[in-house]
């Protein structure tokens, strides 16, 4: 069959190869927790960041609740984000005793709309937690500035946004904490969960690097509550051997975003990604937008293409949040989220099959 997946995961074999080695020295050595490779990894993701500390975790949620435990965030702060995003940038909130309050998104850039966050603005209000999403920055320098003026906390999710930048400023480092996933199907993924946190405050790593590790401070001297969120050795070492790759697949993905750019430009049906500066994109996803997108998206996978929806329901319209944000209006959130529609993309995808997928894109409108 000629499918065209979502997503795969292939490596260099190179890449492989040498992973499966620094797994067999860790095999050998039995040290998988706590060894040499987390640190590692730490260094090297902090340099290419160009940031002075970085926390490896076991998952990207894990980054942002710990995030908010080092900020104290808790009951009855409340923190605003975007309601289009994945669940978890919510979830971490509700964790930690705090409010989500959601602010609606700008729908050209489907990121969050800094003029909807400083409306939200109030007295209890302690952070933001912008998401970059689908690889593109949000607004951050307005964000930033909205943020500096009412004295709120900036917290990035850059789950997706792994490569991407504002001219040489890395997805991250733009306010007090960053937040990564390394969920296998990211711009940088690991062979398993992983996350991390990126900081040049040396006060809130620290307090970051206990709470991964049930609050201690040395061992069995436990200075807070914590949590287990430690990555294991295994993960390290398949991250840092991957992220020798991941401007160059960041690359890919942008050469692949302007062939389906090329493609589909001229069709009125389609609203194509917009992004001002295409090199700063990280395309973590490919998403456009279309009218009768159900029916397009069956169309697709009825000729062997799939597609996903990321996310088909905004966290305000979710079960554990639906009553308490009933009359919650997001309009530019619900008119996106029922017309986004995300192609396949990742960094082996091939020239024809781009043309196969956008071919029968056009075949369904005409
Ligand atoms: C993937 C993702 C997360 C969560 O990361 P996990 O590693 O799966 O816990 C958080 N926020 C966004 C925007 C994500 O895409």
């Amino acid at each position: 069959m000629n499918d065209i997946t979502f997503f795969k995961a292939f490596n260099p074999p190179t890449t492989n190869r040498r992973i499966v080695r620094k797994i067999n020295n860790i095999i050998s050595s039995g040290q998988f927790i706590c060894g040499k490779h987390v640190k590692f990894f730490e260094t090297a993701f902090a340099k290419y960041h160009q940031v002075k500390y970085c926390t490896a975790l076991n998952s990207g949620t894990a980054a942002l609740h710990l995030a908010l435990l080092a900020l104290n965030i808790g009951h009855p702060d409340e923190v605003i984000l975007p309601s289009h995003t994945f669940f978890a940038t919510a979830e971490a909130i509700s964790l930690v005793g705090a409010k989500p309050v959601f602010a609606d998104i700008d729908s050209k850039t489907m990121t969050i709309d800094p003029q909807d966050v400083e409306s939200k603005i109030n007295s209890h209000t302690k952070a933001i937690i912008p998401v970059h999403l689908y690889g593109q920055l949000a607004a951050i320098k307005k964000l930033k500035k909205v943020a500096n003026k009412h004295g709120l906390f900036l917290i990035e999710d850059a789950a997706q946004a792994h490569g991407a930048r504002l001219n040489q400023q890395k997805a991250g480092t733009f306010g007090q904490i960053g937040c990564f996933s390394f969920y296998p199907t990211k711009n940088l993924g690991a062979f398993g969960e992983a996350g991390a946190t990126i900081t040049n405050s040396k006060k809130l790593d620290q307090k970051i690097k206990m709470l991964r590790d049930h609050g201690q401070e040395k061992k069995y001297f436990h200075r807070f509550i914590g949590l287990n969120y430690r990555l294991n050795e295994i993960q390290a070492v398949v991250l840092k051997e991957k992220l020798f790759l991941l401007d160059l697949w960041v690359k890919k993905r942008q050469q692949i975003a302007s062939w389906y750019q090329a493609d589909l430009n001229h069709l009125d049906h389609i609203i194509l990604p917009q992004s001002k500066k295409p090199q700063h994109h990280a395309y973590h996803l490919f998403v456009i937008r279309v009218k009768n997108r159900n029916q397009l998206q069956n169309y697709l996978s009825r000729k062997n293409i799939s597609t996903m929806i990321h996310y088909p329901i905004p966290i305000h319209h979710q079960p554990p949040y639906k009553k308490i944000y009933s009359k919650l209006k997001l309009p530019h959130t619900d008119t996106v989220v029922s017309q986004i529609l995300s192609l396949p993309l990742y960094p082996q995808l091939k020239r024809h099959q781009v043309f196969k997928i956008t071919n029968t894109i056009k075949s369904f409108y005409t």
